[in-house]
């Protein structure tokens, strides 16, 4: 799916949250709250399990124009004997358009590397999905100066192995760790540095697609700080967790999210 250059992009991660009730009730709210919303890109992300009936609920309900279905994980193989792991091609057959790659938590509770995940993403391009790749430093990271060297090493994995055709495909996600499910956001200066670092990195192996490419930004963001984040030139959008539980609270940053002309 070729994407227009730069529409925002609001993701919700629901984590391993929710029930069958519950995800019925949440997708009914944000599919009426998001119908005046249609020029942006709305992902939601459910618990695997549940992504088949989430699609199929969007798909009954004709509104997959402006709102569609991601994981929030993929393994880096399309088939084999893996037992409990999910294919990207699998994926794709049930109505799934994105996967989210290298969040903070595969890579800490999973043990996730770069290259795994650089694999994940040529197999998640190989089955036409759109890799949302997160990348993000720690608090102590920050601390000790090294944001720019770890997301350039976390981005390096994936463009070292990637064809450009696959790049052209996918959505970057800044999260940086500190921020994630802790309350603390970055400031909309902080976040932007990081973006604007991310896109110039992008400019110099391939100054096209730097242009072209959607930086999120995701960590504690809600209806409160949206506004600020999206204002910066270089946020394309939000990777949101724990505020996309809540249909008011997602559909507010929602509304916030800018289009660019
Ligand atoms: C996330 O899960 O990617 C995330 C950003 O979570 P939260 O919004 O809860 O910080």
């Amino acid at each position: 799916m070729i994407q227009d250059p730069r529409k925002p992009c609001i993701v919700g991660n629901w984590k391993m949250h929710g029930s069958r009730d519950m995800i019925t009730k949440l997708v009914v709210e944000i599919v009426a709250g998001s119908a005046s919303i249609t020029d942006i890109e709305i992902v939601l992300c459910p618990p695997l399990v549940y992504l088949s009936f989430v699609e199929n609920e969007l798909r009954e309900k004709k509104c997959k124009d402006h709102i569609q279905v991601g994981a929030q994980n993929v393994y880096c193989e399309q088939e084999g004997a893996y037992t409990g792991e999910i294919s990207p091609l699998m994926l794709s057959d049930i109505g799934c358009h994105y996967v989210i790659l290298g969040h903070s938590e595969r890579r800490q509770f999973f043990a996730e590397d770069d290259n795994l995940i650089a694999r994940k993403f040529i197999a998640a391009y190989h089955a036409a999905l759109t890799p949302i790749l997160c990348v993000g430093e720690t608090a102590l990271e920050r601390e000790q100066g090294k944001t720019f060297e770890v997301v350039s090493r976390q981005m390096q994995a994936v463009f070292e192995l990637a064809p450009l055709e696959a790049l052209q495909k996918a959505i970057v996600a800044y999260e940086p760790v500190w921020a994630i499910g802790t309350g603390l956001t970055a400031t909309p200066d902080q976040a932007e540095e990081v973006h604007s670092y991310l896109r110039s990195w992008i400019a110099k192996k391939y100054a096209k697609l730097a242009n072209r490419m959607r930086i999120l930004y995701g960590g504690s963001v809600k209806a409160e700080n949206a506004k600020g984040l999206f204002a910066k030139a270089n946020i394309d959008g939000a990777l949101v967790g724990g505020a996309s539980l809540s249909p008011k609270d997602f559909l507010n940053i929602c509304e916030n999210a800018v289009v660019r002309v």
